[in-house]
Formats: structure tokens, sequence, C-alpha cells
């Protein structure tokens, strides 16, 4: 194991430096990934030495999400802290099913999720576990709301057509989820949204009143804090309202943006969450922790339970059903995802958290300022938002980010809203300064400048 360590630690530094020399690995096509770096299984023992090499050679031609020019995804940057604890999880290698094998390791997670409840207001009648994901937080929810709509289902099953109501800006897992559950894709109702990609309310229960006329079954309504593209905020409260009227569960997809939270300047865009009957969030995007640490909170406990738990003698045999989380989550073996987001927390204390999101606001806002001050750029995004979607010149988004990425210049992403195609630019890593962000648009203008393949056929 001590060699091992000094393996890890031997790469690691390597990557620190490489991360910082050259913070976009050189570009490996798939179909040519076989023939750079042999990943076949055999049935000899490596050598030591060949073996450490090519662990090397596989981390370090491996793409850089910690580095100062990822800005592909709704993560980004590396705490310290937060790997730490994630790396000492894999040491321990509990599983959090019962507290007899996590012992003070389930405390750990429920005192995340306990004080996370208190912060959204579900006080005491709220609880919550870590998924696998925010998809799947999403699926735990629209779970819960099924089995509070009517407890004989998860028995018996149904033949009544249960309807699902989110808006067209939200993430794909919704649907998804509906089709795993065997809802079906064609029972979600996809809600249209304002100009600034916002669920529209009055639509929302107008789609529901056909519903009601055509005998269906309304039962589940996902609002989103931050979608996917432009990082809008559904309004809560006018929907709560629409709920309580239909009788129907409210979650809050919050897996992007719902750390704000943790910002007393920005969780004004989780006005009324409170009312909400779900509410999830991904700690590894806004909150600077390792993937995955996916949170899930209800503020109707005796609802996850009764939606999740299961009896197993071989399982739960000591300690109360509340520190053995086994009754309360998917999965039977689960990863200790707290453990990091705990390290994190406790050593930096909640107002650094909340420095990190407001950091993100302030980046995404010289990023902003920039676009508007150079008549090169198109914005098509909007105020309080970490994601920032432009063009260019007119070029093409995808074939701008696809050039970069091949050509080992930047990494980022492009998406749409209705008819545009954008690139989009996310401020989520907080270790950026304001300089990494006018970095990122003088790279891209440089890269533009010098390209062959850009300029003639593209510009408009
Ligand atoms: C990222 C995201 C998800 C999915 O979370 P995973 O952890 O990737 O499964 C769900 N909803 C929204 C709004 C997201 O941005």
């Amino acid at each position: 194991m001590k060699g091992d360590l000094k393996i890890f630690n031997t790469i690691v530094d390597k990557l620190l430096i490489a991360e910082k020399e050259t913070p976009v690995v050189e570009y490996i096509e798939a179909a040519k990934l076989h023939d750079r770096i042999d990943l076949s299984l055999s049935n000899e023992a490596m050598k030591e030495d060949d073996f450490q090499d090519l662990l090397e050679d596989l981390i370090l031609t491996t793409p850089r999400t910690s580095s100062k020019l990822f800005f592909n995804q709704l993560f980004g940057g590396r705490k310290g802290k937060a790997v730490l604890g994630d790396l000492l999880a894999v040491m321990l290698n509990n599983s959090m099913y019962t507290y007899k094998v996590g012992g003070p390791q389930v405390g750990v997670e429920k005192s995340i999720i306990n004080k996370l409840c208190e912060m959204v207001g579900y006080g005491k009648e709220g609880n919550g576990t870590f998924p696998s994901g925010g998809s799947m937080s999403n699926l735990m929810a629209m779970i819960m709301a099924r089995d509070a709509h009517d407890p004989k289902i998860k028995l018996e099953g149904t033949s009544k057509k249960l309807i699902v109501y989110t808006s067209k800006a939200s993430h794909y897992s919704t649907p998804k989820n509906a089709a795993m559950m065997g809802i079906g894709r064609n029972n979600v109702r996809f809600v249209n949204t304002n100009s600034e990609g916002e669920l529209l309310p009055d639509h929302l229960e107008e789609l529901i009143l056909t519903d009601l006329e055509m005998g269906n079954t309304p039962f589940y309504v996902n609002l989103t804090a931050g979608t996917t593209v432009l990082g809008a905020y559904d309004s809560i409260p006018p929907v709560s309202t629409i709920c309580k009227r239909y009788n129907l569960w409210l979650h809050v997809d919050g897996a992007y943006g719902g750390g704000v939270i943790f910002s007393k300047k920005y969780k004004h865009l989780l006005k009324g969450i409170e009312e909400a009957d779900s509410f999830s969030v991904n700690a590894h995007k806004m909150l600077g922790t390792p993937l995955t640490c996916s949170i899930v909170l209800t503020k109707h406990s005796q609802q996850l339970y009764d939606s999740f738990s299961n009896d197993a003698e071989y399982l739960y045999q000591t300690d109360g059903d509340d520190y053995n989380l086994g009754k309360i989550s998917m999965q039977c073996g689960r990863r200790n995802d707290a453990l990091k987001f705990w390290t994190l927390w406790k050593s930096v204390g909640t107002e650094t958290l909340e420095k990190y999101v407001d950091h993100q606001f302030y980046l995404a806002e010289v990023a902003r300022e920039y676009i508007r001050n150079h008549p090169d750029y198109t914005l098509y995004s909007f105020d309080d938002s970490i994601s920032i979607c432009f063009n260019y010149k007119g070029i093409d988004a995808n074939e701008l980010c696809t050039l970069m990425y091949e050509e080992s210049e930047i990494m980022v992403g492009f998406g749409k809203f209705r008819d545009d195609e954008f690139i989009r630019f996310v401020t989520i890593n907080s270790e950026n300064e304001k300089e990494d962000i006018l970095n990122f648009f003088s790279k891209l203008e440089a890269f533009v400048e010098q390209s062959v393949q850009l300029a003639p056929t593209s510009l408009t």
C-alpha cells in the first residue's frame, strides 16, 4: 500500500505541474485512442516500472478538468480539503447503509443533511440523502411524489395516466426518469418559458387543466434553479400556489444553481424554496466538491422513509432506523460522498462557501461586461447566471468549440436556446480570477485570428 501511495504522489505532482503548463491536454481522436495507449488487459502481470509509466501516461493524457482553461461543464477547479476527504473515504471504504458499517461517517452525512434542511427552511421535519447524481436526486423526488399521490402504486402498479410537468429548458433527466418509472416520456408536459428561459406559471396551469379535463392524473411539477444552458431560475412562489391548488408535489432541481442557498446576496433566486416538497443540489457543481456529490432533501421525512425503506434482516442488525441510512436511499451499498463535502465545509466554514458562490457570479459579471463592451460579441444570456452564452463574430459555435478542443486551446461547450446556438462559457471554477476570464477571451480571439479554417468560410 505504501508503495502505491508513493506512486500516487509522484503522478499527482506531475499532474499538478502539467495542469499549469498545459491547461488543455493534447487531443487524442477517439478512434485512435487504443493505438495511442495500450489499455488492453492480459493474463500476465506487468513489470512494475512499465506499469507505472503506462499509468502516468494515462493520467497525463486525460482531459484536465481542474485547469484554468476548462469551461466545458458545470463543474471545475479543485479544493484541496474536499479532495482530502474523498481520498480518505476511499481509504476507509465504508458503505453508508448502516451505522454498524459507517459509524461516525453516518453522522457526517446526517450533519450535512440537517444543516441544509435548516438553511432551506425544512427544519426538523426535513430529511434527505446523497444519491449517485443529480439525475438520481430527481428520480427520488419523482418516486416520492408518486407515492405521496397514491401509496398503493408501489405495491400494485397503476393504470392511471400519471402526468409530469417541467419546463422546456429543464434537464433531460426528468423525461428519462419518467420513462424509467413507467410513467412514459409522452406523459411529460413541457411548459413554455419566457424569453429568459424561466417557466411560465400560466402555461403550467393551462396544461394541468387540460389534463384534468382529459381524465389524466397530474402529480408532479419540476422547477429548475439554474437551467442547464442559460442558468435561469424558475420562480417558485406562483408555481407553489398552483401545486397546492391541484395537490401536486413540487420539486426544485437545483443541481446546477442550488448552491445559491449559501449566498445572502443570491439566495433570493430560491425565494419560496421552503414551500417546495423537495429540493436537490449538486455540491460537485457550484460548491467545489469533486464528483459525485449530490443531495436531495424533502420536507416530508416520513415520505422519504416510506418510499425507500425495505426490511432486510441480513443488513439492518443494529441501531435505529435514524442511523441506518439504507432505509432512505435508493442504493444498497453506497459510496461515502458526504465526507468530501464535510471536510471542505468544516475546514473553511459556511462563510467561505458563500464566497465561492458569490465569486462565480462576480466572474460572470466580468465576462458579461467584457462581451457588452466588445461589439464583435453577441450576448444571449442574462444577469444572475454563471452561464455566459455568446457568439463571436457570428462564427458557428459548434465549429469554433470543436476546433478549439481539437487544437488543444480551450475546453468550452456550446448550447441552444430556441433558435439560437451559442458558446456556453461557465464561470463555476471559483479559483479563477478576473485575469483568467479575460485570458479566455483573448485566447479565443487570437485563435480565431490565426485560424485558417474559420476565417474564409464562417465569418459573416
Ligand atoms: C447537472 C444537472 C443535472 C444532473 O446532475 P448529474 O449529477 O449530472 O446527474 C440535473 N439537473 C440540472 C439542472 C443539472 O444542471
